[in-house]
């Protein structure tokens, strides 16, 4: 697997990260969201240079321009809830993309801190020789993304899978590079140190969810 840390270079990718961190900002849930959305553009146009191209040409009221254009069919498949934002700023770049939702939660057992991750809907579409864009938004433990790829492979084999991600544990990160096929991409905005005790990822964000749309029970 590549991992791109796009937050290594100096960019004003980093002032969106920024703002989702400072607990202050955080407050305005409008702004949470919409800078979720903006930091998806900037890595959909980033992932957009792997993808495979060809010639097209295009007619002007004046004449004809060839140009390399995106040749392979997309599809962008994200993670309830808190990955709704995340998918919205890839849709908004590639606005001819196939989508797909899962639904993923913690199940806690009682108060203890161990959970497992429950997945338990898929709406996708077949991903046959298609490119696979996975969003999610907290890659904290990457026990989700290991989920959700196994219950993709009934959908079929992608030709290449981009994961797109805001924030990701360390640990997070050297677990899936075990999971995922070789030639995937992680295309990620920051990778933070540690995860706490809930495996949340220090210093993080706190619950991306929560953030952009309330808690919950
Ligand atoms: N999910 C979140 O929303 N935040 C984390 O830190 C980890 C997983």
């Amino acid at each position: 697997m590549t991992v791109h840390n796009l937050g290594d270079q100096n960019s004003i990718l980093n002032q969106f990260i920024a703002e989702i961190r400072d607990s202050n900002v955080q407050k305005d849930s409008m702004r949470f969201r919409r800078n979720i959305e903006r930091i998806g553009e900037v890595l959909a146009y980033e992932f957009s240079k792997e993808l495979a191209y060809s010639s097209k040409n295009v007619e002007t009221p004046l004449g004809t321009k060839s140009m390399h254009l995106i040749q392979d069919q997309v599809v962008i498949c994200s993670i309830l809830r808190a990955g709704l934002p995340l998918h919205q700023g890839l849709l908004n770049y590639f606005d001819t993309a196939e989508n797909g939702f899962i639904s993923a939660f913690r199940k806690h057992k009682g108060n203890e801190d161990n959970f497992e991750v429950v997945v338990d809907y898929f709406a996708a579409p077949s991903l046959d020789d298609k490119v696979l864009v996975l969003t999610d938004p907290m890659l904290a433990t990457g026990k989700t993304l290991e989920n959700v790829l196994e219950g993709l492979k009934k959908h079929g084999t992608p030709k290449q899978i981009h994961i797109v991600s805001v924030i990701g544990a360390k640990a997070g990160v050297e677990y899936i590079k075990d999971i995922f096929p070789e030639n995937t991409h992680l295309w990620i905005a920051a990778i933070d140190p540690k995860l706490n005790a809930r495996g949340y990822i220090m210093p993080g964000i706190g619950d991306a969810g929560d953030l952009a749309y309330g808690e919950k029970l």
